[in-house]
């Protein structure tokens, strides 16, 4: 078994260490001996990206984001809309995570047209959602609870037959309003956790590792891991969480 990952544009999108979510996925798959190659594709590479099993892109800052629409436009964006239709697995954070919707409006009204490869939009707010932040996934993405760390002023907001990919326990998530967090299409996972998210929530990790084997595989046998560390990480952050949020809300 193996699979093949393609970093999307890992020069322009890869805010506070996003690619350690790469790292973790590469090492997940050799403890359990199967095979995976990466291949970085930036902006102005070709490649043919019906080769790939799963998909990662990573946030950018607004300027970053405006530089990409050439090269989405260039042709590399039906492909990307393709792969998603055809159920390739992608994890999409917060700049590539708006990248696969409608459009994202900055607060100054500089719009981007995007992919509209899923139904949702993104508009500028003019305050900064920063903070940890933890959600529960939904069933069709395992249920586990993902703690993670949100820096957007995009506010998304899905369109209604696109699942959001969890729901807020404490922190904003997609609007700060309605309680979502994410995206959940076919096996695309959109998120506003920067991170990198998935060294300290292995079952997230896992859950993606698993929709690209069965997709290329029908199959997937992921041998259960030893995850005490990952899980105690993963756990002090939460606890540290819930305790400053139960503090504020005392005071
Ligand atoms: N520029 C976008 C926003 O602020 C995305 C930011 C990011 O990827 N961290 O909403």
């Amino acid at each position: 078994m193996e699979l093949n990952i393609c970093h999307l544009y890992p020069e322009v999108l890869n805010l506070y260490g996003d690619r350690g979510n790469i790292r973790c996925l590469e090492q997940r798959l050799a403890w359990r001996g199967i095979d995976c190659h990466v291949t970085m594709l930036k902006i102005g590479d070709q490649a043919d990206l019906t080769k790939f099993d799963l998909f990662f892109v990573g946030g950018g800052q607004d300027f970053e984001q405006e530089v990409l629409l050439a090269d989405l436009g260039s042709g590399k964006g039906g492909e990307i809309r393709a792969a998603i239709e055809d159920g390739k697995t992608f994890l999409a954070i917060c700049g590539g995570y708006q990248m696969l919707g409608h459009y994202y409006e900055t607060h100054e009204g500089v719009k981007c047209e995007y992919l509209g490869a899923v139904d949702f939009y993104t508009k500028g707010a003019d305050v900064r959602m920063i903070d940890n932040y933890c959600f529960t996934l939904g069933q069709e993405s395992g249920g586990s609870v993902v703690v993670g760390f949100e820096n957007h002023s995009g506010k998304t907001w899905l369109g209604p037959d696109v699942q959001p990919l969890g729901r807020i326990i404490r922190g904003n998530g997609n609007n700060g309003e309605d309680g979502t967090e994410g995206c959940r299409y076919r096996n695309v996972f959109g998120t506003y956790s920067h991170g990198p998210v998935l060294p300290k929530n292995p079952q997230f990790a896992d859950e993606l590792l698993r929709t690209a084997l069965i997709r290329k595989y029908g199959k997937a046998d992921l041998a259960p891991l030893d995850d005490t560390v990952e899980l105690s990480a993963h756990d002090a952050v939460y606890r540290r969480l819930m305790n400053r949020f139960e503090a504020d809300e005392r005071d």
